[in-house]
């Protein structure tokens, strides 16, 4: 079994992308681990421009600190009529890192003027995979949709209230959790490095 540093430390994303793998590879296949499990690990800052290069920074540096192949994701919400904004910036787009509620709230103030059917946005989604060897991957997945001005149900997380995706009339946050894994930004991304993780085997130490 090879062993994969997921450069996260965020419980729920290692759940998930342990049942993606397991469901894309056959279980027992890849034994993933987090940053909790790594002693001293530093915070590293995400300065990046794009996604992509997040998730190549986060992902580099687990590789570079345990030597081991490492996975890291990066993603948010993209809004037409803000220029693609928040972006990099939506889990911190009210100021405060992490504050969903004020987050969601500026974003819908900053709508306020723009009509309805100008509400188009995209959740995207980066993931990168880095080698011991140094080599990179970096795949991205998308869910397209618009968002709605008074937010509805109880799942999910950040944005997801006021986000209906194309071919639905459910927000995310109406969706169970299968659901939103079946169309997400990150449920796309990650099935799609799990293909990479998978050509990549047999190349990993076991
Ligand atoms: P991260 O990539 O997990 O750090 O996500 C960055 C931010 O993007 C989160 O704090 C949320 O505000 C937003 N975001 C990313 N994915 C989702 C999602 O699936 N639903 C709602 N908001 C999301």
């Amino acid at each position: 079994m090879s062993k994969v540093l997921l450069a996260t430390t965020n419980a729920k994303k290692l759940v998930e992308l342990q049942r993606i793998l397991d469901a894309a590879l056959g279980a027992g296949r890849v034994e993933l681990t987090s940053l909790t499990d790594v002693p001293d690990y530093p915070d590293v800052p995400e300065t990046g421009l794009s996604f992509g290069e997040n998730a190549l920074l986060k992902a580099r540096e687990g590789a570079r600190r345990t030597g081991l192949p490492t996975i890291a994701d990066d993603s948010g919400l993209a809004v037409d009529a803000l220029n693609g904004m928040p972006g990099v910036l939506s889990a911190r787009w009210s100021g405060r890192h992490g504050d969903d509620r004020a987050n969601l709230q500026l974003v819908l103030a900053q709508l306020a003027d723009v009509p309805d059917e100008q509400l188009g946005a995209s959740f995207v989604c980066a993931a990168a995979l880095v080698l011991p060897s140094g080599r990179e991957h970096l795949v991205d997945g998308r869910q397209p949709g618009r968002l709605i001005r008074s937010p509805r149900g109880a799942g999910g997380f950040g944005y997801d209230p006021i986000f209906v995706g194309d071919g639905t009339s459910s927000t995310n946050a109406e969706l169970s959790p299968e659901e939103k894994d079946r169309v997400s930004h990150r449920g796309i991304a990650l099935r799609a490095l799990a293909k990479v993780l998978a050509k990549e085997l047999p190349t990993l130490p076991s």
